[in-house]
């Protein structure tokens, strides 16, 4: 199944230097969502490719109530339906913890965890030997930030979905394993 991620999409534009890129930047080192404009522009050239047609998982987007007024309204005239939407619950110390130990791989993206999934050597990729390091909007400071914008702007998408009955929740502390599971069994896929 396709996997678009609009973060990864993001930084890949930022890397490239594309103009979306430059644009997304600014927004993205303060911890701010991208405007809702820049996201669904992007997100609509992205769903009009071939390889959309036959259905896709969304990460990170939709992140505001505009955002998904605009999916619903892209998927309505591609002809196509939203299955469900996953809610990975996960409370904010936890996601703090996650996040702020996050660090990537300079050379390949590889992503470490300094607890759950430290590299070998500190500092250092295991897959390349490229430098690690912490992205900006990981730093401590910046994840608090994103953590107000989540509530203020994206939390509201919870009552959104649970009126359309398209809302499952998922906890998403525990097992890998246990979470994979209810992963499985929110989008109807066959157990493992
Ligand atoms: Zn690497």
């Amino acid at each position: 199944m396709l996997h678009l991620a609009t973060g990864d999409m993001l930084r890949e534009a930022v890397a490239a230097g594309s103009p979306l890129g430059r644009e997304a930047r600014g927004y993205m080192d303060q911890g701010a969502l991208v405007p809702d404009d820049v996201i669904i522009r992007m997100m609509g050239e992205r769903l009009g490719k071939p390889d959309a047609a036959r259905g896709f998982i969304l990460d990170g987007f939709p992140r505001t109530i505009a955002q998904a007024d605009a999916l619903a309204t892209l998927l309505k005239e591609r002809g196509q339906t939203l299955d469900t939407v996953v809610y990975f619950d996960v409370s904010a110390p936890e996601l703090l913890r996650r996040l702020t130990g996050r660090r990537v791989c300079r050379k390949c993206g590889h992503t470490y965890h300094l607890v759950s999934n430290p590299p070998k050597r500190a500092g250092v990729c295991d897959a390349c030997g490229g430098e690690l390091y912490q992205r900006d909007d990981d730093t401590e400071a910046t994840v608090r930030k994103r953590l107000e914008v989540y509530q203020r702007q994206t939390a509201p998408l919870l009552d959104y979905y649970r009126q359309r009955n398209l809302l499952t929740t998922v906890s998403g502390e525990g097992a890998l394993t246990a979470i994979g599971d209810a992963i499985r069994a929110a989008v109807g896929a066959p157990a493992r």
